[in-house]
């Protein structure tokens, strides 16, 4: 169940938003009386009975905007229970008896500061008191606290809400009810949070289809950190639903306060892509998965364990075409470097690294049989293919290559995707060489790691259209 928690400020404002909620998807409306400029209009809207509201007149003390007197706080939230609110929080350290007419008791506890050591002790004490509903709203940093708070949701069940709030809480929001959630709050709009971490309801229902996930919704989720720029929930997420599997995609901000086994166990989850910086760190967790040299993207849970493997090679090697016996002068030497000197030397390319740090770039060419050049004498490399998957170009106008390295019969290949045209391709291109974009390996990748999870390919239509998305 999806509840809107509106921001409004008076009760025209909260009659069209109450609309727009329902419109949306809202299961449930919370009106919050310490938002409205003139509290006294709480009761009469809720009279109007436009929609199943809940009512909260949050205190100051609990992250709210209510500075008056309690007594004047709970003459308002009673007015609005007797006038036919469907729900009534009430925070449970300020607890009090008064009428509720129909209204169902969510008793609530917030924290800002962080989780609280006896964060289930609290939850305990707050069952005790016989709520409708408990709701537990904190502010979490870490992916352990992340994991804890899905785990206090899974034990308590349908009954309760656990919020995790901030960026690191996102995979709770949207996947409360795979969880056992009572609902999830969400924004009307992105700018109209009233927590900190609502997603706005649209996105919510639109993207993640989050008024269908239920117990069984298998989960699969992109382990990075920073995660939140990840593009994967808009491709992976319609492709799901493409294929009519009943499976999500989420971002989960992956830190070293948890271990991948953690992870897998806490969130149940089928599948991960992996992301910066934690490429090689899956490749010493998962039980199984060595290609790539040393670098996983791709990790599966099965029976006894996970198996990792590398996505990003297969899709370097498809889109350089064919390099058996061709001289590849390949640019890098860090992860994503690794994972396209495993897949070119496997194809039987001949290759020759250029990295900033020799002592990375001789390490690599040991293990693959290959040759080094020094950076700065990277032009006199003899070749066909130039691969660059150093990070220079990603989000600027460079390019490891001079203009006037380029020749015609030669082929650049960018992993660098932001830009999608990048000025190394633009100086290939401009001399005459054949180019591949970043955008065409990234979805390679994308496309197989879909495979390797359900054991399909993305639909063809899906594909295009987001990579019309991609600038
Ligand atoms: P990484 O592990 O951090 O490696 C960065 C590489 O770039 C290293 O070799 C580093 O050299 C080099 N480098 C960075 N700044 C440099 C500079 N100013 N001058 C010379 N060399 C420099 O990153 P990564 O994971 O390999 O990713 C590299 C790029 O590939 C990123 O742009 C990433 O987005 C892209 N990528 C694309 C795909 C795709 O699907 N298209 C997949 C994976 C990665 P040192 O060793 O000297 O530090």
């Amino acid at each position: 169940m999806i509840c809107v928690s509106l921001a409004a400020r008076t009760a025209a404002q909260a009659r069209a938003e109450i609309a727009e909620a329902a419109a949306a998807g809202a299961d449930l409306v919370e009106i919050r009386g310490d938002w409205l400029e003139n509290p006294s209009e709480l009761a009469p809207l809720v009279a109007e009975r436009l929609h199943p509201l809940l009512v909260t007149v949050r205190s100051s003390a609990e992250g709210g905007r209510w500075n008056g007197s309690e007594e004047d706080r709970l003459r308002l939230l009673e007015e609005a229970c007797l006038a036919g609110a469907d729900y009534v929080d009430l925070e449970w350290k300020r607890f009090q008896e008064f009428p509720r007419g129909h209204a169902r008791l969510v008793l609530s506890h917030h924290d800002f500061d962080g989780i609280p050591k006896d964060l289930e002790a609290i939850a305990a004490a707050m069952a005790e008191r016989r709520p409708d509903f408990v709701k537990l709203a904190i502010c979490v940093e870490r992916t352990a606290d992340l994991l804890r708070c899905v785990r206090l949701q899974k034990t308590l069940g349908g009954r309760a809400v656990v919020v995790a709030m901030g960026e690191v809480g996102e995979p709770l929001r949207i996947l409360s009810g795979r969880y056992g959630g009572a609902w999830t709050y969400a924004s009307l709009r992105a700018g109209s949070e009233t927590a900190p971490g609502q997603l706005p309801v649209g996105e919510l229902v639109g993207l993640y289809g989050a008024k269908s996930i239920d117990r069984g919704t298998e989960v699969y989720a992109v382990l990075g950190r920073p995660v939140s720029h990840s593009r994967g929930p808009f491709l992976f997420n319609p492709a799901f639903r493409a294929i009519g599997r009943n499976a999500r995609y989420v971002r989960v901000p992956w830190d070293d306060s948890a271990s991948l086994r953690l992870l897998y166990a806490e969130l149940e989850l089928r599948g991960a892509s992996v992301t910066i910086p934690h490429k090689e760190r899956a490749a010493r967790e998962v039980d199984e998965g060595t290609e790539g040299f040393g670098t996983v993207n791709t990790v599966i849970a099965e029976a006894g364990g996970f198996r990792g493997s590398n996505t990003d090679a297969p899709a370097v090697v498809e889109a350089v075409g064919e390099c058996a016996g061709k001289s590849v002068l390949l640019l890098g030497a860090g992860g994503a470097a690794r994972a396209a000197a495993w897949g070119l030397a496997r194809a039987g390319a001949r290759i020759t690294i250029a990295n900033r740090t020799i002592e990375r770039a001789r390490e690599l060419a040991d293990r693959l049989g290959g040759t080094v050049v020094p950076w700065a004498r990277r032009e006199e490399a003899d070749a066909e293919i130039v691969v660059n998957a150093t990070s220079i170009g990603m989000g600027s106008d460079e390019s490891p290559m001079p203009p006037t390295y380029w020749r015609r019969s030669m082929r650049a290949v960018d992993l660098v995707y932001t830009p999608r045209d990048t000025r190394f391709l633009r100086d290939a291109r401009a001399a005459g060489a054949a180019t591949v974009e970043g955008t065409e390996i990234f979805l390679g990748q994308a496309d197989l790691q879909f495979e390797r999870f359900t054991g399909q390919k993305i639909p063809g239509a899906l594909l295009r259209e987001f990579r019309a998305t991609l600038q």
